[in-house]
């Protein structure tokens, strides 16, 4: 069954509920508040998720100073790149990124139908059930690898629309470098807040 709505890198601008991550080397509960105000919860092999559920609750009002921080930077950043910029911008990308996401989705062996640039606050990129691939314009504003890592990851989702383990092998087989590209895309995330 396939589901109605299209996968995103980011789905959405709401703090959602704390993310927990087990991690076999933490040697403690950590908890880290995304640029977008989402917060993740590292849970060491010895621990439980109800622990770290009780020790993210006892670090509240330490999250809750680091998003408005966030949201602080965010508006900073969306000051920063005048319009003529921006503009500038988005031409370069409509330009630039469709032709590559083809270039790519042939060497996969893979039909794209319809590709899309947009300004999408929250994400990078999506696909939708039908083979429609959107692509955020600030794309053109992060290195060429990364960016085709963007594209890898939105080509894999017309095989699986999904973010199974299944997935991420058809991911990691076609690009093989994924874990650092997706650690430079979290660490660019203020570039998707801005303008
Ligand atoms: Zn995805």
């Amino acid at each position: 069954m396939q589901p109605s709505l299209p996968f995103e890198l980011r789905e959405s601008q709401e703090p959602r509920e704390p993310e927990y991550i087990r991690h076999p080397r933490a040697r403690r509960y950590v908890v880290r508040v995304r640029v977008d105000g989402s917060v993740r919860v590292t849970i060491p092999r010895w621990g439980t998720k109800r622990e770290a559920s009780a020790f993210a609750d006892s670090q509240r009002a330490w999250i809750d100073r680091q998003r408005a921080r966030m949201a602080r930077e965010r508006a900073v950043a969306r000051e920063e790149l005048p319009l003529e910029v921006v503009r500038a911008l988005r031409t370069r990308a409509l330009g630039e990124l469709p032709p590559r996401l083809l270039q790519l989705a042939s060497a996969h062996g893979l039909r794209v139908s319809r590709v899309s640039v947009r300004n999408q606050k929250w994400r990078w990129g999506s696909c939708s059930p039908n083979g429609h691939i959107c692509l955020n314009w600030r794309l053109v504003q992060v290195p060429a690898w990364v960016r085709d890592y963007v594209m890898v990851h939105e080509l894999m989702h017309l095989r699986r629309l999904d973010h199974s383990k299944a997935f991420w092998k058809l991911v990691a087989a076609a690009f093989p470098e994924y874990r650092e590209a997706r650690a430079w895309l979290r660490a660019a995330e203020y570039l998707l807040a801005s303008g």
